[in-house]
């Protein structure tokens, strides 16, 4: 599989890690989550079938954070935007 990065172009897949899909941000209330709420904040997850945004890491090449929108089922990807404005290596 063919990963387009944002900024070095189409790689294999093989150079990325894929972190899972974008999510909801965390309850602004964390404090009053109680253990059945926390559970499922932590670990209870849309698993939808269609295209999905994920957070991919280009790992073994520039090391910047993607936005990719991948199919679940077939795997055929439409494309990919920078999670953030590229961060200079350190
Ligand atoms: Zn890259």
């Amino acid at each position: 599989m063919r990963v387009e990065c944002v900024w070095c172009g189409p790689r294999d897949e093989s150079e990325f890690r894929c972190a899972g899909p974008v999510t909801e941000p965390l309850p602004s209330d964390l404090d009053s989550l109680t253990g059945v709420a926390w559970a499922r904040v932590l670990y209870q997850r849309a698993n939808p079938e269609g295209w999905v945004d994920e957070r991919w890491l280009h790992a073994a090449g520039c090391g910047q954070w993607l936005i990719v929108t991948r199919h679940t089922v077939s795997h055929e990807m439409a494309g990919s935007r920078p999670a953030r404005p590229r961060i200079a290596s350190l």
